[in-house]
């Protein structure tokens, strides 16, 4: 992946539109309750990136707490969830990969908040998992998820 390669993304219904610019810090299946609920879905997928890089084209979007450090951002016309920013990672800013216009060029590299993984989820991947949130980046972070996966 390029250094400084450009990310473009949108909501579902075009009123809402980003670039980023890469490399992202991490992406991430994110398998927490919250984000479970803001997507709707099993799993969140998201890409961190630095927000020094990340630039709304059009909008903005609406947002919401979902915890009072935990920002969620979302088109208040078609509902797409977009970005997450929290407060403990001040220079980073999470996207929801669905919302990217070429998600296969970021490939997921980790399962964070295992321990709140729905037991049949089943992880066969083969990617680092950790048990809460595993800091940014590669090489640092904490421990993977030491525990076996039931299959
Ligand atoms: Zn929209
Ligand atoms: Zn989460």
């Amino acid at each position: 992946m390029a250094i400084n390669e450009l990310f473009n993304g949108g909501c579902a219904c075009g009123a809402i539109r980003y670039r980023v610019s890469g490399p992202p810090v991490m992406v991430e299946y994110c398998h927490c309750a919250d984000c479970r609920k803001s997507n709707g879905s099993a799993v969140a997928a998201l890409a961190g990136f630095r927000r020094n890089g990340f630039e709304i084209l059009d909008g903005p979007p609406l947002h919401y707490e979902s915890t009072p450090a935990v920002k969620r951002s979302f088109c208040g016309t078609c509902g797409s969830p977009l970005f997450y920013q929290n407060q403990d990672y001040p220079k980073d800013i999470y996207i929801h990969l669905g919302s990217f216009d070429q998600p296969e060029a970021l490939p997921p590299d980790r399962h964070v908040w295992v321990s709140e993984r729905i037991p049949w989820h089943r992880i066969k991947d083969g990617l680092p998992q950790y048990d809460q949130f595993s800091g940014t980046g590669l090489p640092e972070g904490a421990p993977p998820y030491k525990k076996p996966i039931e299959t």
